[in-house]
Parts: C-alpha cells; structure tokens; sequence
C-alpha cells in the first residue's frame, strides 16, 4: 500500500506573514487528518515562519526548487543542505514552470534529484506533456524522456520512496484537468515504466502524484484510480478551506 500524498506548491505566493497565517490555519484544519501525507511547499523566503507554524504538527514542509552544488559561486542558488537546514524533508523538482519559462532541463533535473537524493530529501519529481505533444499523440514519449533522463543512474534503492507529479502542462493553472481515465492512462504507463526501470517491488513504493487544476470537486474521481497516489495541487493550495477539503477527498 502506497500511502497517498496531498502536496500544496504555494508557487510564487504569499508574503512571510501570510504564508505563517495559511500554514497555521492548515494545522488547525488537518494535523488530525490520518493516512494522507500533508506537504506544503511555500517560497524559500516563507520557509521559516511556515516551519515554525508547523513545528511538532504532521504537516511537512517542502521547496519548491534546489540547486545540485552543496556550496559556492551559485548566485541566487538554494543548495540541498540550506534546505535541510530550513527544516524541508521534501523537494518540488523539475516543475513545467520551471522547465517552460526558466528553461529547465532533463539534465539539470537529474542533477537535482541526486542531490535531493544524497541529502536525504524527498523529490517529488514533475513530468507532463504540452497541449501540441497531446494534440500530437506523443504524450507517453515525453512523460518517458522526462522519467527515464530525471532517474538515469539513480539506482534502485534511492528510487524507492521517491515520488513523480504528472502534470499536463495544458492542465497546470488552466482550469482544465485530465480526465481521471486520462490520467490513470499515464500514471499506469509511469508505474510500467518504473517497473522496466527499477523492478516491481521498486515501482510499487513509488509514489505518482496527479497535479494540474485539482479542485475539491474534481479530487475523488482521481483519486478513485489505481495509480493515482495523491495530488500536487497549485492554486487551491492556496485557499486553506480548498486544501482542506482535498486533503479530505475520503470523507
Ligand atoms: C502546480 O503548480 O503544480 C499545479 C498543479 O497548479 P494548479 O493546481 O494551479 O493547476
């Protein structure tokens, strides 16, 4: 059993005050919420009032970025270690955002995720195709190229425990979502190919978070699907009363 994961990314939102407001109303609201894993991941500069909001609480705390150095002339640069030290055990990585406007690449993810790795955080590693390589029917390769470079020469036992996004670009901010089929399609081709790559035991440990215009009202029917091990939710994470009700999609 994969135990879901509900992962709030506040994006480039809410000043230091307002982020420690929306962290503590989310305690209030879900530190008595059993079998879901809560992770928000405010902005670097929000990182300490939120970890203090949450300190002792179940809620975890995450970034939304890092750089692979441990140290240096990295201006402007978060390392793995800074994160730890703000009391993050989980990592947003290679984001569509992140890849689309900042010109990201598979190989910088990759050198994230072994960096994350080798610091002992959690990534939670996006992967998604965009509206033309949907409309082109190439989705499957994308979402594998995204995979298979993101992972390559991690090895098994650092795989396991990881955890992927799938986040249709076309779907990220957009009011649109996948289907709960459309996205059980590419999950279960994710949790195939994570299986070629890294054996059953491996793939079944991995979780596959579906991100990309999760609502309240959408969440149940994904979450219904058999590959679908939790959310990466954007813009919803921001209004504590939505988050909540995500984060509740059982009740
Ligand atoms: C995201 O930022 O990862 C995301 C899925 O955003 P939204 O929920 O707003 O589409």
């Amino acid at each position: 059993m994969r135990p879901p994961i509900i992962a709030g990314n506040w994006k480039m939102n809410c000043l230091q005050r307002e982020a420690a407001d929306l962290a503590a109303t989310l305690r209030r609201l879900l530190d008595g919420l059993e079998g879901v894993e809560i992770v928000v991941c405010p902005p670097f500069t929000a990182l300490a009032p939120v970890r203090a909001a949450l300190e002792g609480s179940r809620i975890r705390l995450g970034a939304q970025d890092l750089h692979w150095e441990a140290k240096g002339a990295f201006t402007g640069e978060i390392s793995p270690a800074m994160l730890k030290d703000s009391g993050c055990t989980h990592v947003v990585l290679g984001h569509s955002e992140r890849r689309h406007i900042l010109g990201e690449t598979n190989d910088m993810v990759n050198k994230k995720l072994k960096a994350a790795l080798a610091n002992g955080l959690t990534p939670i590693v996006c992967v998604g195709e965009l509206l033309e390589e949907r409309q082109m029917k190439v989705t499957r390769e994308v979402v594998e190229k995204h995979v298979t470079r993101a992972f390559d020469g991690v090895s098994a036992q650092d795989a396991a425990g990881t955890v992927v996004a799938y986040e249709p670009v076309w779907a990220i901010g957009t009011g649109l979502t996948a289907t709960p089929t459309q996205a059980q399609d590419v999950h279960h081709f994710t949790r195939n190919l994570l299986t070629r790559l890294y054996g059953e035991a491996t793939a079944n440990t991995i979780r596959i978070l579906y991100g990309g215009s999760v609502k309240p009202d959408n969440i149940k029917g994904l979450m219904a699907e058999k590959d679908i091990d939790g959310a990466l939710v954007g813009g919803a994470s921001l209004q504590a009363s939505d988050f909540n009700r995500i984060a509740r999609y059982k009740e």
